[in-house]
Order: structure tokens, then C-alpha cells, then sequence
């Protein structure tokens, strides 16, 4: 064999290897993306489900009023094909929005230009931030401001850690309640006012068909020490396999466990439900558990209209969806009395 026609062969070679690996490298790209397409479809397709799933529960559970063309929206969507749904999406979301808020009026018997008009656009409206500020604003009685730090592993170092991280995330001291003012409702106790606001709350969610469970009110700063130790040594644990100890705390190296925490629960004296004004509920109705609280009627009837049905009796969301720096990730099954008085437009004309 010459050594010109070896080069020509070694040639060939190289270049049959550099289009092997282009295809492959094609072929896997090309299948990835097919991947993410899939994934982002069914997201959408679930989206859709559980929407229009939403608006068939709310249906059903009024069989005394005229919602023929609402039905007939609801199965002609449910009959299209997959591709015009994701195409209509938007108008499924304005349409169940409108649902709610059409159900809403109707059990309150209440329609434009009625006399009781007015008491449904009575109440201020608020952005997710303007919520938040509301209840830093709040002077209440019967509470003291938690002025001192209280401690949390005990370990003045890992302590300082903590509540460094903590703060990063805009927790910050709360007020704590006189517990002898508390007034008790089974194993939960409250203000005397929030217990009085949420039953009135509560019974009016019942009267129209909704399920709501007060799930937590007042706690101690010793019970939320105990919370949070607990839900630290629990994902420590199930990590690494191992207890965390104040010093992985004070070198930082369960600082991914402290944050991780963080985003659903409170270092002692930081906790909202210190003041005994703050409510966890749930809706038992669908059996889920109170932390999707999100995805309950409950949650629809209390949310709708800018939060109509929390302001009625004096609550606003705690840690509402789309505030800043609040401390937790949102807890729409948090709610805080702030009384009517501050979210009323005018003051209530005699009743
Ligand atoms: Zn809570």
C-alpha cells in the first residue's frame, strides 16, 4: 500500500467518526427536546383538568341556580381537542374566575344595583404587599412586642446563624399575647375577637356549602422552638442520617437545611400565631391536607374578589401569594384579623 492512499484511508475514517458522533449528538438533543415538550404538554393538560375539574365541583354544588350555559362552557371544553384547549387556556381561566365570582353574588342574593350592592364593593383592595404592610401596621391590644431574641438550639453561636438566615428572608419579631386573655375553642386557643371573627367566618363558608377547620391559632414561642427543632432534625436526618449539632449550624454547614425550614416555618418569636390574631385553616372537604389548602373550594371562596370573604370578617391573608421578602413562601392557608374597621371603605351605616 502507498502512504498516499493510507492518509486517504485514515481520512475517510476521521471524517465517517466525526459524522457518527454529530448524529449521535443530534439525535440526543433532538430527543431531549422532545422530552421538555412532553413534560411542558402535561403540565398544561393537568392544568386544564384541574380547572375545569374546579368549575364542575362549584356546578354541581349549586343545583338551585341557572348555570345552563355555564355547564354547557364547561363540557364543550372538555370535549375539544388537547391542542385547542392549551390554545382557549386564558379564556378557561377568565372563565372560571367569573364562575366564582357570579356564585359569589348569588349565594350573597346579591345583584348590580341592589341595595346590598354596595356592601360587596365596601371593602378596599389591596396588592399582595399592600396585605402584608396592613398587618405590620397593626397596634394591637392585648399583645407585647417579643423584644429579645429567644433562644433556639441554646448554642449562642448556631443561634446568631439561624436567625441571620432567617431574617435574609424578611422573618422578624413578632408580638406575643397575653395568654390569659385567650379564649379556647377545643384544643386551639385565640383572641377573643379572632375566635369571634372566625366563627362568623366559618359558619358563613357552611351556609354556602363550603368546609372550613381551624387547623392552628395562638401558639407559644416554646411550641414554635419545638416545631422548628423538629422539622431541622428531620430533614438533617433524612439527608445525612445523622442528628445536626449546634456546631454544623455555627460553621454553616446546615445552613441548606436551615433554609430549607425557613421557607414554611417560623424560628421561635418570629411566628405570626405568637400574637394569638393568626388562623391555619384547611377544607377537609377533598381531602387534602391543610398545606393545599391552595387547591380547595375552601380556598376559591375565602380568595375570590381581592379576599371578599376573609375582609367580611376582619381577616387578611398572612403570607399572601406574590409579596416580598415575607419570611415563609407564601401560606394561603394562613389568615390574620386585622378587624373590620381597617378594611372597610366607610364606616358600616347601622344595621
Ligand atoms: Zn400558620
Amino acid at each position: 500500500m502507498r502512504p498516499k492512499t493510507g492518509a486517504f484511508y485514515i481520512f475517510i475514517t476521521l471524517v465517517l467518526l466525526g459524522l457518527i458522533a454529530v448524529s449521535a449528538y443530534s439525535l440526543t438533543q433532538y430527543l431531549r427536546l422532545r422530552e421538555n415538550r412532553r413534560l411542558v404538554e402535561q403540565q398544561l393538560a393537568d392544568e386544564i383538568q384541574n380547572i375545569l375539574g374546579h368549575c364542575r365541583n362549584q356546578i354541581l354544588r349549586h343545583p338551585d341556580y341557572d348555570l345552563d350555559s355555564e355547564r354547557l362552557f364547561v363540557t364543550s371544553f372538555a370535549q375539544a381537542a388537547p391542542k385547542d384547549q392549551v390554545r382557549d387556556l386564558d379564556k378557561l381561566k377568565a372563565f372560571s374566575g367569573e364562575l366564582t365570582e357570579k356564585l359569589l353574588l348569588q349565594a350573597a342574593g346579591i345583584k348590580p344595583g341592589d341595595d346590598r350592592w354596595s356592601e360587596v364593593v365596601r371593602y378596599k383592595t389591596y396588592s399582595p404587599n399592600g396585605f402584608k404592610d396592613l398587618h405590620e401596621q397593626m397596634d394591637y391590644p392585648r399583645v407585647e412586642q417579643i423584644q429579645e431574641v429567644p433562644a433556639i438550639t441554646g448554642d449562642p453561636v448556631a443561634d446568631q446563624r439561624i436567625v441571620a438566615l432567617a431574617v435574609r428572608r424578611g422573618y422578624r419579631l413578632r408580638q406575643q399575647a397575653d395568654e390569659y386573655a385567650l379564649v379556647s375553642d377545643g384544643d386551639h386557643m385565640l383572641q377573643e375577637a379572632a375566635m369571634g371573627a372566625w366563627r362568623e367566618l366559618q359558619s358563613a363558608a357552611r351556609n354556602e356549602g363550603i368546609q372550613l377547620e381551624l387547623v392552628s391559632g395562638y401558639r407559644s414561642v416554646e411550641h414554635q422552638r419545638q416545631i422548628f427543632l423538629r422539622e431541622l432534625g428531620r430533614l438533617a436526618l433524612q439527608t445525612t442520617g445523622r442528628e445536626y449539632t449546634a456546631e454544623t449550624i455555627a460553621t454553616g454547614e446546615a445552613d441548606r437545611w436551615v433554609e430549607e425550614v425557613l421557607q414554611y416555618s417560623s424560628i421561635p418569636g418570629y411566628s405570626k400565631h405568637h400574637s394569638g390574631y393568626t388562623i391555619d385553616i384547611s377544607d377537609p372537604s377533598q381531602g387534602h391536607s391543610f398545606t393545599d389548602f391552595e387547591q380547595t373550594s375552601g380556598f376559591v371562596w375565602i380568595s375570590g374578589r381581592n379576599y371578599l370573604n376573609a375582609k367580611r370578617f376582619g381577616f387578611v391573608p398572612s403570607y399572601p401569594i406574590g409579596a416580598d421578602k415575607q419570611g415563609p413562601e407564601p401560606e394561603p392557608w394562613e389568615y390574620v384579623w386585622v378587624g373590620l374597621d381597617r378594611l372597610r371603605l366607610e364606616p358600616e351605616r347601622e344595621r
